[in-house]
């Protein structure tokens, strides 16, 4: 067998698949268990390390699978204490994940496409297109490498590159693996699942039963301003996707963030404070107030070159304006801008 097929990462294969390979090698189906315990509990990268299994299941492991799906090509540290790991696929693409200390708080903030097919005018990765989906393994491993260089997580949010709710299956799968309880990995509150709003799948993630923290990329309450910096309205326009997160948040009993990232004279006016407010009084929610991260380094042309941020002065305004209404709003601190790891700059120049 050829270990670099994409098949061959054990970390690919759900703990059902796994039941299943063992016992197509005539291996009981509790080896699935001992397996999965080895690689997410113990997050072993050794099969060698296994020593409930017998030296020859060892070896027959060793010969048809890898553990570790990506490699760790640089870690780069911002002046702010954030960090960014550069990975490399077994098909040599790149993804980035970053990690943002915050006092007591470590969040990693995951990818789960190689770039994005969305388009948003706004974001670095939209800029650059659409490779592939990750796999279950390459998303969990963001998190395994990452505490492999010894930061300890708290949060998780799907804020990375790529839309995970067009990379349904895995960023589900995925999300089984870390809101296992026997893994004691992070509760489900601590995770965030970021989506620009792909109606169906906000409904079949409140299906799931997996009740992780969602957040929706507003950016702006009205239709014909969000279809023009965010393409992908002009399929779900807010009115469904707002629907689908009202039924979300009745099956999990969670609050919705809104994030909304300041572009000037765009969605920072006077009207979208009054939308705003509207809006958040509809269903439990609160306000993510992010500065724009300029995309200038990408050259782009067309609406995203016109883009500018509101300024700090004027964002501030907005927030407390909010506040006055009664709106809980947190406003992000741009952070790691000076080694590219800020929000919607992810971006690998080499791909
Ligand atoms: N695709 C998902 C998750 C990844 S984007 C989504 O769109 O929600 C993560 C967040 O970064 C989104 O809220 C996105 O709108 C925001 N973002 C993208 N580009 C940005 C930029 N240049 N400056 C600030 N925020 C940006
Ligand atoms: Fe994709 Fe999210 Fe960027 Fe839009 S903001 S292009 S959905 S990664």
């Amino acid at each position: 067998m050829n270990k670099t097929d994409n098949l061959k990462f054990v970390k690919n294969f759900s703990e059902e698949e796994l039941i299943e390979y063992f016992s197509s090698i005539n291996e009981k189906p509790y080896r699935a268990k001992q397996l999965y315990d080895w690689l997410y509990v113990k997050e072993s990268l050794d099969f060698d390390e296994m020593l409930n299994f017998s030296k020859s299941l060892r070896e027959h492991l060793k010969d048809n699978f890898e553990i570790t799906t990506v490699k760790q090509k640089e870690v780069q540290h911002s002046s702010s204490g954030t960090k960014k790991l550069l990975l490399e696929t077994y098909d040599n693409k790149f993804i980035e994940s970053v990690i943002i200390p915050d006092g007591e708080r470590v969040t990693l903030c995951l990818s789960t496409q190689v770039g994005c097919p969305l388009d948003c005018k706004f974001c670095a990765t939209g800029l650059m297109g659409y490779k592939r989906n990750l796999t279950p393994g390459e998303i969990v491993d963001q998190y395994i490498h990452s505490k492999s260089i010894g930061s300890k997580i708290t949060n998780i949010v799907y804020m990375g590159m790529g839309e995970p709710l067009l990379n349904f299956k895995n960023t589900l799968e995925s999300l089984r693996i870390f809101t296992d309880t026997r893994l004691e990995t992070l509760s489900r509150n601590r995770i965030t699942v970021s989506t620009s709003g792909i109606t169906p799948k906000i409904i079949e993630l409140a299906d799931s039963g997996l009740r992780v923290q969602l957040a929706l990329s507003l950016h702006s309450t009205f239709e014909d301003i969000r279809s023009k910096i965010m393409p992908i309205n002009v399929k779900y326009d807010l009115k469904s996707v707002l629907i689908a997160v009202e039924y979300y948040l009745k099956m999990t009993d969670t609050k919705i963030t809104y994030e909304y990232t300041m572009l000037k004279d765009l969605n920072d006016r006077d009207e979208d404070i009054k939308s705003l407010t509207k809006l958040c009084k509809r269903m439990p929610s609160k306000i993510n107030i992010i500065p724009f991260n300029s995309i200038k380094h990408m050259s782009p042309g067309g609406l995203s070159a016109e883009l500018e941020p509101t300024s700090r002065n004027k964002l501030m305004l907005f927030a407390d304006k909010l506040r006055n209404n009664g709106i809980t709003v947190m406003v992000r601190e741009t952070q790691g801008d000076d080694i590219a790891a800020a929000c919607g700059q992810l971006a690998v120049k080499s791909l």
